[in-house]
């Protein structure tokens, strides 16, 4: 199921091109006391809302995908996790390059642990990125996006796909420079998730996806998830062992090599095997 929110926090149901406006089915979340438990209601209660979905959309109007604006598909994540060099031939280029990548972080991912990302600044691909600071070097680094299910604390890596809601095309935005990555990363907008969460039944192996970034019509950033160096059942182990990870907790789990600058104008084109393909303008 290709679940999305569009055109203003209308909920979508994704098939065959079209988007179903499927908004009635969030009558059926349960009812919240404040504060309620962390992350987002409607993902820690997917397999209730999957059958809701499913009926509301017997009696949906629907739009092309085309026509529709879509905000991320996680509305409350409680977290924004980010695995850095997690590609060989990303850590090589970032290695080549220390006017770009600071010196701050060394060694792999083992010696440099995982980086949160600030959850104000998730946006989904129709919001579009709005580069903060014209005058700094603003990146794109492509990367398959991990939608956490349910709670997960200490979960072992045998585990760990049991925790997993779904998957999407992340956009982990970063701005250059000395700073610590979790500040560098947390811009507004420079955390892109969309267009739509697939779940995790219809991604056979997550770990063998192809993708691919292309800015103005121009491939950058080609790849396939078997490169990656830290498997995603070990990111969720990991994290998990540091902290509790709630349902619609979003782990971008690295990007591979090919990232690059983009200014104001510019037109990102990212796409996911099996997930689908989004389109992000930049602004500023
Ligand atoms: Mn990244």
């Amino acid at each position: 199921m290709r679940i999305a929110w569009f055109n203003g926090h209308r909920l979508g149901l994704v098939e065959n091109g079209r988007v179903y406006d499927v908004s009635a089915a969030l009558r059926r979340l349960p009812a919240q006391s404040y504060p309620g438990p962390w992350g987002d209601p409607l993902i820690a209660n997917l397999a209730t809302m999957r059958e809701a979905i499913a009926t509301a959309r017997l009696e949906a109007s629907s739009i092309a995908v085309a026509e529709a604006r879509f905000a991320s598909p996680v509305a409350r994540p409680s977290k924004i996790i980010g695995t850095p060099v997690n590609y060989l031939k990303h850590a090589e280029e970032a290695t080549a390059n220390p006017g770009v990548f600071t010196h701050r972080y060394q060694g792999g991912i083992e010696e440099q642990g995982l980086f949160l990302k600030a959850v104000s600044a998730l946006v989904g691909p129709g919001e579009g990125v709005h580069i903060r600071f014209p005058d700094r070097r603003t990146d794109h680094e492509m990367e398959l996006g991990v939608i956490i299910g349910k709670p997960a604390a200490m979960v072992a890596e045998a585990e760990a796909f049991a925790h997993v809601a779904g998957y999407a095309i992340a956009l982990d935005m970063v701005v250059r420079g000395p700073e610590d990555r979790s500040f560098r990363k947390s811009i507004d907008s420079y955390a892109v998730l969309g267009p739509w969460l697939v779940t995790a039944d219809e991604i056979a192996d997550p770990a063998n996806l192809d993708f691919s970034l292309a800015v103005n019509g121009k491939l950058r950033q080609q790849s396939n998830t078997r490169f990656m160096i830290m498997s995603i059942a070990r990111q969720i182990a990991w994290a998990s062992a540091f902290y509790t990870l709630w349902p619609g907790d979003i782990i971008m789990t690295g990007t591979c090599e090919g990232v690059g600058q983009v200014r104001s104008g510019d037109t990102i084109r990212c796409e996911i095997e099996g997930i689908g393909e989004m389109e992000v303008k930049v602004s500023g």
